[in-house]
């Protein structure tokens, strides 16, 4: 019996090192924040997620944008660069990193953020993936709590837990859009709420004064309109799919 606890003892202690060894390893090599030539252009910094169900390394179903709706249909995260085996394997260890290494994941991302290269820059939270807890979302005002030189910002399907749950946690420097496509998308308050659409056709995007961000996207959390206009991606089997209707019509169906 005794022998056999030792024997289990020294199995665990042999899991935990090579687990550690194996995120060593993985941290070593892994960019937080990142950045393509618009976002440079712009002074923004990104944090990504795979994109809606996700298979984890241990086989396991798990849903990053659990108030995800018709936005699941249209994702473009599903699809081109996304796919790529080395993109979908850094979104993967991101997300696991995440769930099963959590405090780790929050001393290094307020490392990293506390960085002078971060001050008066901006971090969009969720090129994509969405809040899938509150405590993820906890730390993610958290970060941006320690970090007020910096401006976070996201677009997110949850909306029950940052316009109820959370409201008087968030601080200046974390701005919420509320993204139509989703679950929650009545309780969007069109005349109040920061909220975006996606539009299928970009002369009523702006007559319906939806300001166009596509040249910087971070006109979305810090443009005097709170109307954030995002015309459709240029994916062909997305614009037949989406036909004549924005985001907000197809979800309302
Ligand atoms: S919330 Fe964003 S990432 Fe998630 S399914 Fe919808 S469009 Fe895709």
């Amino acid at each position: 019996m005794d022998d056999q606890r030792e024997v289990n003892d020294d199995f665990i202690l042999e899991s935990v090192i090579s687990d550690d060894y194996l995120w060593n390893n993985i941290i070593y090599k892994m960019v937080l924040l990142t950045q393509n030539s618009d976002l440079r252009k712009s002074g923004i910094y990104g944090w990504t997620l795979p994109a809606h169900w996700v298979t984890l390394s241990s086989g396991k179903k798990f849903n990053t944008c659990p108030n995800a709706g018709i936005c699941g249909a249209f994702c473009y995260a599903k699809s081109g660069t996304y796919q790529f085996s080395n993109v979908k394997k850094a979104h993967l260890e991101k997300l696991e990193l995440v769930l099963f290494n959590r405090a780790k994941w929050l001393n290094l991302m307020n490392e990293e953020i506390s960085k002078p290269k971060y001050t008066g820059k901006f971090i969009r939270i969720h090129d994509a993936g969405d809040f899938f807890s509150e405590q993820y979302a906890q730390d993610w005002l958290y970060l941006a709590k320690q970090n007020p030189k910096t401006i976070f910002y996201t677009y997110t399907k949850e909306v029950e837990l940052f316009k109820y749950k959370l409201r008087l946690s968030v601080p200046p420097n974390f701005i919420v859009i509320y993204s139509f496509g989703g679950r929650q998308d009545k309780m969007i308050d069109t005349d109040v709420d920061r909220h975006s659409d996606v539009f299928h056709d970009y002369d009523e995007m702006i007559a319906k004064g939806y300001n166009d961000i596509g040249e910087d996207d971070k006109q979305s959390a810090i443009n005097q309109n709170h109307k954030v206009g995002l015309y459709r991606n240029n994916i062909k089997h997305f614009i037949k799919k989406m036909g004549d209707k924005n985001f907000s019509q197809w979800q309302k169906k």
